[in-house]
């Protein structure tokens, strides 16, 4: 284990090591790297001690030693483990972020009746008030095994995007999503996958780091789902090969599901602890955006689960005016995919919205005054913006005679 600024870093592998410095990954970014020769043997570190009883231990030195087995759950929140904000509700999920993901349901029918230790921990080292266990409704019966005495049990339907965490801190927790952003922590609801839950309960007991993910394999070719347990940095191409399927040229791994996932570039590319599923898919069913125009049908408002006005978003990002996208409440979006997934213009939605998103946040944007807009002419009457700026303009008292 090192440190790398003030979070620890771990090496899923021991071995050798070969050097450290800027190393370019398998999708081409460069970042900080430590390489290492692997040895055959595995040595746990050992400064990382068993905790046999946790409502021993200070809520503080359970999120200390959780980070340090590597664990992200409370470092994304406070990189300092005494600095923790108030947690109203801890809601601990057994639903998956996508629909082609059984990672947590799968753990939840195989471990319910011994659920109770990981929420313990969870509760205690949140220092949650109110602990909540999200279940979706087909799996109420393992639910039925759960002790009930250290969480309240919530059933939620199986229908995504309700495992999705800003989603569950509405329905199931206190409001919103504890969050980590450039102006500090908002939000009053932490989110834990089950998953996530009981892998740190059993590596805080037995003293060893975070080493191994389960993953949901999708071939794509009709075949059912199916969940691999891989050690850590493993590349995605090792799935592939064990289950004896091929990448078709033209085709394309998807890590984390067509939905809100995003493209590998290369098979090398490693599982990490945020990787829940990989998706093969076959060149027919490689789905292209285009550059197309909104039409107005309204079908990505009838579908956001956050009820915003999409196409106006879309259009408002795509021009830059930045500040009606603030005024329209962007920031709300969960970035679930819904909206493209049924635009009928293929619009890239979700991009345009997390675009927007990201330059409000860093607040890197100049406001757009509507004569810069009115001197554009590029599209001449068919302006696909025009609805966009009339209605601007009709909010600022119209244009000017
Ligand atoms: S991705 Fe689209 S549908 Fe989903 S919350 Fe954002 S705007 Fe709404
Ligand atoms: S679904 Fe696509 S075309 Fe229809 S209103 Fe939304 S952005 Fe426009």
């Amino acid at each position: 284990m090192a440190q790398q600024g003030k979070g620890p870093f771990v090496s899923t592998v021991t071995g050798l090591v070969r050097g450290v410095g800027l190393f370019k990954g398998p999708d081409g970014v460069e970042s900080t790297s430590v390489a290492i020769a692997p040895d055959a043997r595995d040595l746990m570190d050992a400064s990382l001690k068993p905790i046999e009883d946790f409502s021993q231990v200070p809520p503080a030195d359970l999120r200390t030693a959780a980070g340090r087995a590597g664990f992200s759950t409370f470092i994304s929140v406070s990189r300092d483990p005494s600095l923790w904000p108030t947690v109203e509700t801890l809601v601990i999920s057994t639903l998956d972020l996508d629909p082609w993901s059984v990672v947590n349901q799968q753990l939840f029918r195989e471990r319910a009746g011994e659920a109770d230790g990981a929420v313990r921990l969870m509760a205690r080292a949140a220092e949650a008030k109110r602990c909540v266990l999200a279940v979706p409704g087909h799996l109420a019966d393992s639910a039925g095994r759960f002790s009930q005495g250290t969480a309240q049990v919530v059933l939620v339907p199986p229908v995504y995007p309700n495992g999705l965490p800003e989603i569950l801190a509405r329905e199931c927790g206190s409001g919103s999503l504890l969050t980590c952003k450039a102006g500090g922590v908002v939000g009053n609801t932490l989110v834990v996958g089950f998953e996530q839950a009981v892998a740190m309960a059993d590596c805080l007991k037995e003293g060893k780091p975070l080493l191994e993910k389960t993953v949901t394999l999708c071939p794509g070719n009709g075949d059912p789902l199916k969940n691999y347990r891989l050690r850590i940095g493993t590349p995605v191409g090792d799935i592939l090969e064990k289950e004896g399927t091929e990448l078709q040229s033209g085709g394309k791994l998807v890590m984390n599901g067509i939905l809100r996932g995003f493209a590998c570039f290369s098979a090398e590319q490693p599982v990490t602890e945020a990787v829940d599923a990989v998706h093969v898919q076959a060149p027919s069913q490689v789905f292209f955006y285009e550059d197309s125009a909104c039409t107005n049908c309204g079908k990505c408002n009838a579908v956001c689960p956050v009820n915003l006005e999409v196409n106006l978003l879309g259009r408002c990002s795509e021009y830059g005016v930045f500040e009606k996208c603030r005024d329209l409440g962007v920031e709300n979006c969960v970035e679930c995919g819904l909206c493209a997934y049924v635009c009928p213009a293929r619009r890239p939605l979700v991009q345009f919205l997390a675009h927007a998103k990201q330059v409000i946040e860093t607040e890197t944007f100049e406001a757009v005054s509507m004569e810069e807009v009115m001197a554009c002419d590029a599209c001449g009457p068919t302006c696909p913006a025009i609805r966009l700026f009339d209605t601007t303009l009709q909010e600022q008292g119209g244009p000017e005679e």
